[in-house]
C-alpha cells in the first residue's frame, strides 16, 4: 500500500514549494490508488500559528489537493512521543546525557581551535565496559538517540539516487529536550512510522536528516520508508526563492486572478516532464507520475509560462463557471451585478484577450458601473467631427436590430453618411460607453449593453461633456 504524506509545518503560508511537494506526494498517492495524509507539524510553538494553519489548509483546499487522512497535529500526539522515548531509553537505543549547553559550547570551542568538527564527545554514551560518570542531583537529562558508531547508513533516493553517510558524521541526537519535549527529527520518525508511510516526499533541504531519521528507525525494529527528495525552486532571476523573487503564498496566485488549474499544470512541469507536454490535466498528471521522470536538477520558475498556461485555462473555462469566480471578484469591489448585461456574454467576449481573472473582472466591471472616462481620452476621441456621426447613431440605435451585425451595418452608415474612417466612431463609441479605448470588436461590445443602458450612456455623454 502506497502511503504518502505532505508534512508542513504552519510557520507561513503554503508557498510554491511547499505546494509543489504536496502535490507530487498527492499525485504519487493518486498513481497508484494509495493514500495522501496531510500532517501538520506545528511543534515549533514559537514559530508557529492558527493562522499559518489555516493558510495551509485553505492553500490545499483552493488547489484540490485533498488528503485522504488528517490534518494530523504534532502538538497533539505528545503522549505518543513521550512513550517511544521511554521505550527506546529501556532497550538501550537512547540515553540519558547531562552534558549541559556550556559544557557543549566549550566543547565546540575547543574541537574548533583542534580544528576537529564539533561533536558531542560521548560522556554520557553507554558502552559495553564503560563505566560512566555519576549522573549530577542537580541537573535534568536531555535524551540522546545511541547512533550506531560504525559503518554507513545508504539510501537509494527515488530523485538523487544512491546517498551515503558514514555513521561516524552524525552525532548522537537529542531527542528530549531537558524539559523532555520531543525535537523534530524524532516525532517526523514517530509518525512516518506509525502512519505507515511508505514514501517521504519532501524538498531536498532535508537530506542531510535522512540518515539519522533512518538510524532511529532501524533503532525502533521499523522498516524505512523510502525517500524522494525534490530539488529545489530557483525564482525567474535564478536565484533561490525567497520572498523577493516570488516565494509567495498559493494564495496570493488566486488574488492574482490564476485559476488553480493553470497553477497545478504549472507546478507538475516544476521538476517532472513527461515528453514535451506542457498542457495537461490532473487525471493525466496522476497517470503519468512517476520518479523517473522528476529531475535532480534545480527548477527554475518562469512567470511568463505561468501566465501562458492561466490564459489558456481560461480560454478553455467554462463561461458560466467564469462568471461565477469573475462575479465574486466583482462583488469583493462592491460591484453589483444585474441580469443584464449578461456576465457571461461579457466574459465569452473578453476571455480571449485577457491573462486573468482580475483582468477579465475588469473588463466586466465598466458594464455594471458607469465609466469616468479620463478627460484625455474625450478630448482625443470625443472630437467635433465624431459629433454629428454619434447623435445619428443614437438616433439610430433606438431602432436597430439589437445584435452585432445590425449594430455593424449602423455603424458603417453613420461614418459613410459623415464621410469618416472606422475609428473616428468606433473609438469614441468604445469610450463613452466602456471608458476604455481598447475593447474587442465594437458592434460586439455595444451589442452586450441591453438598448436602454446603451442609449443612456451615450447620450449623457454627448450632453455632459462638450
Ligand atoms: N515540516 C517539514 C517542513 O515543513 C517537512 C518535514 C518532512 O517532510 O519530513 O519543511
Amino acid at each position: 500500500m502506497i502511503r504518502t504524506r505532505f508534512a508542513p509545518s504552519p510557520t507561513g503560508f503554503l508557498h510554491i514549494g511547499g505546494a509543489r511537494t504536496a502535490l507530487f506526494a498527492w499525485a504519487f498517492a493518486r498513481h497508484h490508488g494509495g493514500k495522501f495524509i496531510l500532517r501538520i507539524e506545528d511543534t515549533d510553538l514559537a514559530r508557529s500559528t492558527p493562522e499559518a494553519v489555516q493558510a495551509i489548509l485553505d492553500g490545499m483546499d483552493w488547489l484540490g489537493l485533498a488528503y485522504d487522512e488528517g490534518p494530523f497535529y504534532q502538538m497533539q500526539r505528545m503522549d505518543r512521543y513521550k512513550e517511544v522515548i521511554g521505550q527506546m531509553l529501556a532497550s538501550g537505543h537512547a540515553y540519558y546525557c547531562y552534558t549541559t549547553p556550556e559544557e557543549l559550547e566549550k566543547m565546540r570551542e575547543e574541537q574548533l581551535a583542534r580544528k576537529q568538527k564539533p561533536r558531542y564527545n560521548g560522556t554520557w554514551r553507554p558502552e559495553p565496559g564503560k563505566t560512566l560518570p555519576t549522573p549530577p542531583a542537580d541537573l535534568k537529562p536531555v535524551v540522546r538517540f545511541k547512533n550506531p558508531g560504525e559503518g554507513v547508513v545508504a539510501w537509494d533516493d527515488l530523485v538523487k539516487g544512491r546517498i551515503e553517510i558514514a555513521n561516524a558524521e552524525l552525532d548522537d541526537l537529542i531527542i528530549a529536550r531537558q524539559d523532555g519535549t520531543p525535537t523534530y527529527n524524532f516525532c517526523v520518525v514517530v509518525d512516518d512510522w506509525d502512519m505507515r508511510i511508505s514514501h517521504v516526499i519532501r524538498g531536498d533541504d532535508h537530506v542531510n536528516n535522512t540518515p539519522r531519521q533512518i538510524n532511529i528507525f532501524r533503532a525502533l525494529g521499523a522498516e524505512a520508508p523510502q525517500f524522494a527528495h525534490l530539488s529545489m525552486i530557483l525564482g525567474d532571476d535564478g536565484q533561490k526563492l525567497s520572498k523577493r523573487h516570488g516565494s509567495v503564498s498559493v494564495m496570493q496566485y488566486h488574488e492574482d486572478g490564476y485559476l488553480p488549474e493553470a497553477v497545478l499544470n504549472y507546478l507538475a512541469r516544476l521538476g517532472w516532464s513527461h515528453g514535451d507536454d506542457e498542457v495537461f490535466s490532473m487525471q493525466q498528471f496522476c497517470d503519468w507520475f512517476d520518479f523517473d521522470h522528476v529531475t535532480p536538477s534545480a527548477a527554475q520558475f518562469n512567470t511568463e509560462k505561468l501566465n501562458w498556461l492561466n490564459a489558456h485555462y481560461i480560454r478553455q473555462a467554462d463561461n458560466a463557471h467564469l462568471a461565477g469566480v469573475v462575479g465574486l471578484r466583482l462583488e469583493g469591489r462592491g460591484v453589483a451585478i444585474t441580469e443584464t448585461p449578461s456576465l457571461e456574454a461579457i466574459i465569452a467576449l473578453y476571455k480571449e484577450r485577457i491573462t486573468n481573472l482580475n483582468e477579465l473582472a475588469d473588463a466586466a466591471e465598466v458594464f455594471f458601473v458607469d465609466p469616468a472616462p479620463s478627460a484625455e481620452l474625450l478630448a482625443q476621441h470625443l472630437t467635433p467631427e465624431a459629433r454629428p456621426a454619434l447623435a445619428d447613431f443614437i438616433a439610430g440605435l433606438a431602432e436597430v436590430a439589437w445584435d452585432a451585425p445590425a449594430i455593424n451595418a449602423l455603424i458603417k452608415s453613420c461614418i459613410g453618411a459623415h464621410g469618416l474612417k472606422m475609428p473616428r466612431l468606433a473609438m469614441p463609441l468604445r469610450v463613452l460607453l466602456t471608458g476604455q479605448a481598447h475593447t474587442p470588436s465594437v458592434d460586439a461590445v455595444v451589442a452586450l449593453f441591453p438598448r436602454e443602458l446603451a442609449l443612456k450612456r451615450l447620450s449623457s455623454a454627448l450632453k455632459s461633456h462638450h
